[in-house]
């Protein structure tokens, strides 16, 4: 039976505090209405739809304070990696001199990206430039599958990023530099990505499925069938999307 008159230990408190404060933030944020280009090589149209869309999500998978600070962390391991990039002797720009991300627009605004670098210079036997650079944190057992497995077979949604952004920053000469951090480890992965030009055109006709489907008041096939299938259970949609299969 749960005790409802047991006594918060302090780091419950304290943390109580500083999660309700980000929960409070995040609130006021606006919500996107549009598709992240970072968004767009996701496994599944329908979960796409959702997303745009601003279905709420399922009662279980509203964004908590633990999740928000995840994704700090993420913000918080670009930066640190730029930083020692440059330390490195990398000419790296993450933004225009007005502050900012370098970003781009796509399918009349309904599609918008915006990229965590782009290298312009660096050691000559790294080169040529500029690349496209993506940087993201995941914890061991991701970080161990992504170097056994490469990006497009375990991480095709970032790899599809990485598509979707050089195709649209223009950055298609030289392959993309992406980099994985281990956050357990800070152990730190890099992959080259070459430009793949019928992937982004693939995406590009995804995306332009989706949109158009939101705009019709349709909705795609998920493309899970399996409750129990992983990607579906992570998905914040799951109890929507099997109460009408
Ligand atoms: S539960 Fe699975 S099939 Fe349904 S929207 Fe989510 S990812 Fe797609």
């Amino acid at each position: 039976m749960i005790d409802f008159n047991r006594k918060l230990s302090i780091s419950e408190k304290i943390n109580k505090q500083i999660d309700t404060a980000l929960e409070l933030e995040r609130s006021f944020q606006p919500s996107r209405d549009y598709m992240g280009g970072s968004r767009i090589g996701a496994y599944c149209e329908r979960a796409l739809q959702y997303e745009i869309t601003k279905t709420p999500v399922d009662p279980d998978k509203d964004l908590t304070g633990r999740i928000l600070r995840i994704f700090a962390r993420g913000h918080w391991i670009e930066s640190v990696m730029s930083e020692w990039l440059k330390l490195a002797g990398f000419g790296l720009v993450t933004g225009p001199k007005d502050g900012g991300q370098f970003g781009f627009v796509s399918h009349d605004g309904h599609v918008k990206g915006h990229t965590d670098g782009i290298f312009v210079a660096g050691p000559e036997q790294l080169g040529p430039w500029p690349r496209l650079w993506e940087c993201k944190g995941l914890e061991q057992k991701y970080f161990l599958a992504l170097k056994r497995n490469k990006l497009q077979k375990e991480f095709p949604t970032y790899y599809g990023q990485c598509q979707y952004y050089m195709e649209n920053l223009n950055l298609t000469d030289n392959p993309a530099y992406f980099c994985a951090v281990n956050m357990n480890r800070m152990e730190i992965h890099w992959e080259e990505v070459e430009y793949n030009p019928e992937y982004v055109s693939m995406l590009d006709a995804k995306a332009a499925r989706v949109i158009m489907s939101c705009k019709a008041g349709e909705l795609l096939p998920g493309a899970g069938q399996d409750p129990d299938f992983f990607k579906c259970k992570m998905c914040n949609w799951h109890d929507r999307c099997f109460s009408i299969k």
